[in-house]
């Protein structure tokens, strides 16, 4: 067996279950080994038929009177068996399982190991797992993997598929060098594929996990660095200064712009503006990261470096990454041309435009010297070419990747490159994972504003808030509701958009009109309602997350999140930071729907503190050792296991080691690191042709 066999070569994967594991992006034995759990349970305590705690899962050990009997009904086998204590018994089915009548023998005593649930005071049990006492109290050592699944494939299964990988696959070749593991105690690759799957016990799952957060963290700047040598060196192509103007004069018509805009610019804005422009007037091409708090006003310093290079007869691009964001950045950017009196034309490139308007707006790609053009994924397109691109800004995207940046440099001499994050990391990592970039903070917000007040409460608050934003409707704001779910469904609890805004629209008078938005939504419809609600032509926005990032209504000034504690906290910050962009007073209502101990404290940080670094950091702190399991994806960057709060220390010693390996092996050609090169090539995939080795 080998890590590129199908999965179906494992024994008991047959083509269903096959196609199960293609939606979830496994279709080789390597993959399911990369498949990493997403959290982890511990077994409980062994109870009784007397002593379970309904609505959770229990391990109730009871003795089988008999063996389960099998009702059929429409062409459906269920296996059934009552076990009792002395006041309370559990009806337990298994759907499909025959089989199991003869796996319970009468007078067995067995753990059933499952969820409790109770319905017209009975109590039930469905498809639990059935062992022997000893081999529970084995496995309580342990700890059980939970994966992510698909409808019709059961974590069990994903187990089981994990365990027989395990067994059949000659066991992977160590890559990092001896002395990198020895130096950083980190344990072998084998023993961390195993325990980070099926874990001994606790410490070996940490172990396990210590290593590959490190080699996620290790591969990523290795590629990062190899591709950085080459870009860094790379000429600037764009002579950003005016025919006939000296080098000190041309930077006054981006301060002649200012002066004209509606607000002054806060310090920090003015900052990033004058290190941009530096920037592109400099020998080299531009790599620049802009971290800014949500809010911090990050767009205007985009825009006014893309009319930087529009007034050098230049053309630029920003690439947001939903099509709602450019489309308000299309509109924003023509507004703010109007206002400056300036005639550069706006393109806007996204996956919904009709045909005929993607003809036209490939043409004037290619015809308008001085465009400004926004866009989605759609501008990186091999279709698309463009004419003298001199400035590519990409907008809360993930890491500006090798492949995006190798698609724009294709796309004529290579441009100056923007990158705009919200995300809060402290200077020193910062350096680290944007480590071929300069940075730019905007650590300041606009004066005038102020903070957004919070309040966390639970749902018998709910008409209260009704109430609340009704009366802002009325002094003529907007207002937005997010909801966890689309629909309603069996497998998840919470909020749905659809049913809430049916409720909305009987809770609120006529005139005040609520609409609904989510992702499953036609990108077309998506934008009519975004439009009608920046016109306010829609007071009350029903949403998912899909308005996580980026929009921008200066005018809506209540964010109430239902279920809140079904969020992370970066998540519920960067809702939150969809209010308290203008002038008036904005409120943040976090809706607790299911309370449990432990996430009033994570509401309670939310409540307290406005500032994306403060919350990060006690994000930190209110995760206990061996809590951190898949808690995080840290949204940017796509890492599987790292967290780049949490983790931090390994990715010093990553960074570290990885520094000192191009020092000494700048070309990986040493003998000795052959597995590490053919493990940069895995890790890498397409990019390794990129990368400079
Ligand atoms: P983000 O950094 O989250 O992308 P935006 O650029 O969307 O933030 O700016 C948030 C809001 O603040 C916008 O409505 C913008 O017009 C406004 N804004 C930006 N800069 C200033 C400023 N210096 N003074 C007042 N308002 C500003
Ligand atoms: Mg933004």
């Amino acid at each position: 067996m080998k890590p590129d066999f199908p999965i179906s070569s494992l024994k008991g994967i047959g083509p269903k279950t096959e196609e199960l594991f293609h939606l979830i992006g496994v279709c080789t034995v390597g993959d399911i080994l990369l498949y990493f759990p997403r959290d982890y349970e511990r077994y409980p305590q062994i109870c009784d038929p007397d002593t379970f705690v309904p609505e959770q899962k229990n391990a109730v050990f009871a003795r089988a009177p008999k063996s389960p009997s099998v009702h059929v009904r429409s062409h459906l086998k269920t296996a059934v068996l009552d076990v009792s204590g002395e006041n309370r018994t559990i009806r337990i089915l298994w759907f499909r399982a025959p089989y199991i009548c003869s796996v319970v023998k009468a007078g067995g005593f067995y753990v059933f190991y499952g969820k409790v649930t109770e319905k017209d005071g009975r109590y039930y049990m469905e498809q639990p797992e059935i062992l022997p006492r000893e081999s529970y109290e084995a496995a309580q050592k342990t700890l059980r993997p939970i994966y992510g699944l698909t409808k019709g494939l059961s974590n069990k299964l994903v187990i089981r598929t994990v365990e027989a990988a395990l067994a059949d696959i000659p066991l992977e070749m160590e890559y990092l060098p001896e002395d990198v593991r020895v130096r950083n105690s980190l344990c072998e690759y084998n023993y961390a594929l195993k325990n980070i799957h099926l874990p001994a016990d606790e410490a070996s799952c940490i172990t396990a996990r210590n290593r590959l957060v490190f080699d996620e963290f290790f591969f990523f700047i290795l590629c990062m660095q190899l591709t950085r040598d080459q870009s860094m060196v790379l000429k600037n192509e764009f002579t950003m200064i005016q025919p006939g103007m000296q080098r000190a004069d041309d930077a006054d018509f981006v301060a002649s712009l200012t002066e004209k805009l509606p607000y002054p610019l806060t310090g920090a804005q003015q900052r990033t503006i004058r290190q941009i422009q530096e920037d592109m007037r400099s020998e080299h091409v531009m790599q620049r990261l802009i971290q800014g708090d949500v809010g911090s006003g990050k767009t205007i310093v985009a825009f006014l470096a893309m009319l930087d290079c529009a007034n050098s007869g230049y053309q630029s691009a920003i690439m947001a990454p939903t099509d709602v964001l450019a489309r308000q950045h299309a509109q924003r950017l023509t507004e703010l041309t109007q206002r400056l009196e300036l005639s550069y034309p706006v393109i806007l490139l996204t996956g919904s435009l009709t045909a005929r308007e993607r003809r036209e707006a490939y043409t004037a790609l290619e015809r308008e010297k001085s465009a400004l053009i926004v866009g989605t994924h759609a501008l990186i397109q091999d279709k698309v070419t463009y004419n003298r691109l001199a400035l590519v800004i990409t907008d809360e995207q993930h890491r500006f990747g090798v492949k995006q940046r190798e698609a724009f440099f294709r796309k004529g001499p290579h441009p100056h490159i923007i990158v705009m994050s919200a995300t809060p990391i402290p200077r020193t990592l910062a350096i680290i994972l944007y480590g071929d970039m300069d940075i730019s903070v905007i650590d300041e917000v606009p004066a005038k504003r102020r903070p957004i007040r919070n309040c966390v409460v639970d749902t018998s608050f709910r008409e209260k808030a009704y109430r609340f934003i009704e009366n802002q409707v009325r002094e003529g704001h907007q207002a937005y509701v997010i909801c966890p779910l689309v629909e309603e469904t069996e497998h998840s609890e919470g909020e749905n958009v659809l049913d809430y805004v049916k409720r909305l629209r009987k809770v609120f008078p006529d005139e005040i009109r609520v609409a609904g938005l989510h992702g499953r939504m036609k990108a077309e419809e998506k934008n009519q309602i975004m439009e009608a609600f920046l016109e306010n032509r829609i007071q009350v926005l029903v949403s998912t997350t899909v308005i996580e990032v980026g929009v921008d209504v200066a005018n809506a000034t209540v964010m109430m999140i239902e279920n809140a504690e079904k969020f992370g906290l970066a998540q519920l910050h960067q809702l939150r930071g969809r209010v308290g962009r203008g002038d008036a007073q904005s409120y943040c209502i976090f809706m607790q729907g299911t309370a449990q101990e432990g996430e009033n404290a994570r509401l309670a940080v939310l409540n307290k503190s406005n500032d994306g670094f403060f919350i990060a950091g006690e994000d930190l702190k209110l995760r206990g050792p061996g809590d951190f399991f898949g808690i995080r994806q840290s949204g940017e960057f796509r890492f599987r296991l790292a967290d780049i709060y949490q983790d931090a220390g390994l990715m010093e010693k990553a960074s570290r080691e990885a520094a000192q390996l191009l020092r000494e092996d700048p070309g990986l050609t040493d003998p000795s690191h052959r597995a590490l090169r053919e493990r940069l090539r895995v890790y890498a995939g397409e990019d390794f042709s990129l990368l400079n080795l």
